[in-house]
């Protein structure tokens, strides 16, 4: 089985080809280095089913595949708002190309979809037939409304060509490999407790994420992908364990050991107040659920940037 997987060398797609070689997959790993890092899949380029491919999915793509994850796109509000209409254009353009070699190949289909298709959602929790609250205009509608975009187009695909496609509406997502300059909640928030800088809280800290640990969240990708008869299904992908941004400040001091000062900065435009997944249809469909308590992916993710902050400190001496 080849499998391709656009926006592998990021940090969700990195967890991906990894987990795909260790059971047997002929993996190729598209990208073009973006917001993405070579570094993610450095230790994978030896491996002899593994191939990594230097290229922009927007552009033309010719691969014989059985199956294609279509991960590319920047996803955190930073780097949406440095690269918008590239962000548009790999949802729409990228998206139409990559459902257009799965049509020709035959191949199986998953679309990255986001918890950001609810926007500031006024149902709580978010179930996948919620339409969502969503500022078609405003700073994030680059990503909000690309996304929602590639859903419509790959539900096409599905209606009109009969390709298998499935899309995974993925929650807030954290592990090792997060790149430490995307200005996500977690890096942020652990490179500064661990650098003895204060941690910067948008707004009062009183808005939730459900945080999903990315092995939990890779282990539901799989599924999704490889169950038989889920053609067209819209599936939410993340853990339901609500916490605010201040509680996540408060767990990320304790376990860093480092009690820095807490900052309060004006708060995101557009920021979503609540959010935090239904997850009733992935129970049902794929008999998932996440596994990784907060806490324990939290301590995780801790050493892994302890481990290159220490490699970066030596690197400078
Ligand atoms: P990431 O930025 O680490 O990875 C995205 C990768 O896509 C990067 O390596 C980037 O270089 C690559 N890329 C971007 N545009 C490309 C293009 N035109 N052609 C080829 N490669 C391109 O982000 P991530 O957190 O790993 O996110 C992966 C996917 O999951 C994204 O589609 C994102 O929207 C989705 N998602 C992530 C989260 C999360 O919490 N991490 C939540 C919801 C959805
Ligand atoms: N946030 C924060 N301080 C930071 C980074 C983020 O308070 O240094 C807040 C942000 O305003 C949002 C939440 O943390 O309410 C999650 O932000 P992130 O960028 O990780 O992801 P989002 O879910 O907004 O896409």
């Amino acid at each position: 089985m080849r499998v391709l997987v656009t926006g592998g060398a990021g940090f969700i797609g990195s967890h991906l080809c990894e987990s795909l070689l260790g059971d047997g997959f002929e993996v190729i790993a598209v990208d073009n280095l973006s917001t993405g890092r070579v570094d993610n899949v450095e230790h994978l380029l030896s491996h002899p089913r593994f191939q990594f491919v230097h290229h922009d999915v927007t552009d033309e793509l010719d691969v014989q595949v059985d199956a294609i994850y279509h991960l590319a796109s920047p996803a955190s509000p930073v780097g949406y708002r440095r690269f918008p209409i590239e962000t548009l254009l790999v949802n729409s353009l990228g998206t139409l190309r990559l459902l257009e070699l799965a049509r020709r190949s035959g191949a199986r289909f998953l679309f990255a979809s986001t918890s950001e298709v609810y926007g500031d959602p006024l149902v709580h929790p978010q179930r996948e037939d919620y339409f969502g609250n969503v500022n078609p205009v405003g700073p994030r509608s680059c990503y909000d409304e690309g996304k929602r975009f590639g859903e419509a187009l790959s539900m096409e695909f599905v209606r009109t060509y009969h390709v298998d496609v499935r899309i995974a509406r993925i929650f807030n997502t954290y592990g090792p490999r997060m790149d430490r300059d995307d200005g996500r909640v977690m890096p942020n928030f652990i490179t500064r407790a661990l650098n003895g800088e204060p941690i910067e809280i948008y707004g009062d800290g009183r808005q939730t994420r459900s945080f999903c640990y990315v092995a939990d969240l890779v282990r539901g990708l799989r599924l999704l992908m490889e169950r038989d008869g889920l053609a067209g299904e819209v599936v939410n992908l993340g853990n339901p364990d609500e916490r605010s941004v201040l509680e996540l400040a408060e767990l990320v001091q304790r376990l860093c050991g480092r009690s820095v000062p807490l900052v309060f900065r004006p708060p995101r435009p557009d920021d979503p107040i609540r959010r935090c997944p239904d997850i009733t249809r992935a129970r049902a469909l794929l008999g998932w659920e996440p596994r990784v308590p907060l806490e324990e992916g939290v301590q995780e993710t801790i050493r892994y940037y302890r481990h290159r902050l220490a490699g970066i400190a030596s690197a400078d001496e």
